[in-house]
């Protein structure tokens, strides 16, 4: 059988990071195994529907560069891929289960459920329906289906095959599962869509899906989708849930609490890679030592399979994996189970090391340089070339290309004089060297070539003509920063001059000002 997975988001809103693990963790599951995987959308629910979801979820996968098999706009053998397009095999399916005796229709009125509800509460029952219309007639439920009467079916908890402890792949065997099901639980709903259970399990079933990853939030489910397997006498896909995700305090991850949408990280300039990276090794390596990893919520499961304690290659949480990497490496034996928890320091980490890795080819320079370009301000410098030697002379001063403008502001604009930063730099230069330091550089630079400028060691040159001018080197350099930079910090000297090239370069130095400003 042809290893068959699928990652199926509901278009209720952007693509969270969970949503992206989720993604991720199939592709790398399918390209391990050598098998496929599909995109569904999961718009069962038109009230939740939020337009421009479908396109927003493929915005993202694209960005990951997660390629789905089939899915929507590209089509494949189990279309469509949108479940509103595929009622009439929900239909067949729930009339199958009625026929059955595994499901029923049910006429009650949502006044008469709330009501039920609350009195089974009252006397203490776990029950959550009284199972009043499994008792109607056949020819009472065919005249009222007749006379057109609103109905949902239920699936009927009383005549279920055995049920069995649900295994799953990440999380063991689930004991007590069906404890939180509700009473004979919804498959189709009054408007004569499926709910979640029926749509997922029928899409599944009928799209040969081999293994099911998808979010921890749907273990409670396992069970119930199990009934439906054997009701249906269909044999279930393999089931991994892959745990929460949380913030470094240990709380849940809310748009709230900080970014949580994938869009939030495209447009903040992270690199995809950086974030997939960052992503896997949640789930994957050393994270489930943290104290909060373990909500007391779990241990009662007592189920606790293979983690990464057991395995003795565990990447650390800052390893540089490239996707091809965590394909070869992936193993959903090795994740944990436990929550895990997503640091946004440890993305600043990977983020570095991704780009030096993107810049570090003649392809991905030229795709830093094209999205650079749409963060700096309109000037007379930003043309692809130029570009390029400001990213390789900023190099590992960047921990996100988002940063470019900020860090490099000054290869683009004049030197903000005015700054604090600026004003601070020449403290300790008196005005007599700052004066000479300046004319030294001037008569100096001025005397190399234009040829020569991408030749010229310029450390070698400025020691020698300090030392002539009989100026401390540290005051010399300073002096020169300031006036082609203004910033404290950043690439070195000879690496400015290089970058601003050698008219601009004297240029700065003489109209740099005479009387500098200095901070106090
Ligand atoms: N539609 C569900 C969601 O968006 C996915 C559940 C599943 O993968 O089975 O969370």
């Amino acid at each position: 059988m042809t290893t068959l997975l699928r990652f199926a988001p509901s278009p209720t809103g952007a693509l969270h990071l969970g949503g992206l693990r989720t993604a991720l963790f199939n592709h790398l599951y399918a390209r391990k195994l050598g098998g496929k995987w599909i995109l569904r959308i999961e718009d069962t629910d038109a009230t939740r529907a939020v337009p421009g979801s479908v396109d927003g979820i493929r915005e993202a996968l694209n960005w990951a560069g997660l390629e789905y098999d089939y899915g929507p706009e590209k089509g494949g053998p189990h279309a469509p891929y949108f479940q509103s397009e595929r009622l009439d095999l929900y239909h067949t399916h729930a009339k199958k289960l009625i026929e059955s005796g595994h499901a029923y229709r049910c006429f009650c009125s949502p006044d008469r459920l709330a009501a039920t509800r609350e009195s089974l509460a009252r006397v203490g029952s776990n029950a959550t329906y009284d199972k009043a219309c499994l008792n109607l007639t056949e020819e009472e439920v065919a005249r009222r289906v007749r006379a057109g009467e609103k109905h949902i079916v239920r699936l009927n908890d009383s005549n279920l095959p055995h049920r069995s402890t649900p295994p799953d792949l990440i999380f063991g065997n689930v004991r007590d599962a069906h404890a939180s099901l509700p009473t004979d639980p919804v498959l189709l709903k009054t408007d004569l869509f499926p709910t979640y259970h029926l749509a997922s399990v029928v899409d599944d079933h009928s799209m040969g899906i081999t293994h099911v990853l998808r979010g921890e939030e749907w273990l409670p489910s396992l069970p119930l989708h199990l009934d439906l397997y054997a009701c249906l006498g269909l044999h279930p896909p393999e089931f991994a849930h892959l745990p929460l995700l949380l913030n470094p305090d240990g709380t849940k991850m809310s748009k709230r609490k900080g970014d949580v949408h994938v869009a939030d990280f495209m447009k903040r300039g992270w690199e995809p890679e950086a974030v997939l990276n960052w992503l896997a090794l949640a789930g994957w390596g050393v994270q489930h030592d943290h104290p909060a990893s373990s909500p007391s919520g779990h241990a009662s499961h007592g189920l606790f399979r293979s983690t990464w304690s057991a395995f003795k290659t565990a990447p650390s949480s800052t390893t540089v994996l490239t996707m091809s990497d965590m394909i070869r490496d992936f193993d959903l034996k090795a994740l944990t189970h436990r929550r895990t928890v997503l640091d946004p320091a440890k993305l600043e980490i990977l983020n570095k090391q991704h780009l030096a890795r993107r810049w570090n080819t003649p392809d991905g320079l030229d795709e830093l340089a094209g999205r650079a370009h749409g963060l700096i301000k309109d000037t007379p410098y930003t043309s692809q070339a130029y570009i390029k030697k400001v990213i390789l002379a900023l190099e590992s001063r960047l921990t996100n290309l988002n940063a470019l403008p900020a860090h490099g502001a000054f290869f683009f604009e004049d030197p903000d004089f005015t700054s604090s930063e600026a004003r601070g730099m020449l403290k300790g230069v008196s005005s007599d060297d700052y004066q000479s330091s300046r004319q030294s550089a001037i008569s100096t630079l001025t005397a190399v070539a234009v040829d020569d400028w991408e030749k010229v060691d310029f450390n070698l040159l400025l020691h020698e003509e300090c030392q002539a001018a009989k100026i401390k080197s540290k005051t010399y350099m300073t002096t020169i920063r300031y006036a082609l930079s203004g910033v404290k910090t950043g690439p070195s000297v000879p690496d400015i001059f290089r970058v601003l090239g050698r008219e601009r370069s004297i240029h700065r130095l003489m109209s740099a000002p005479a009387f500098p400003e200095r901070g106090v």
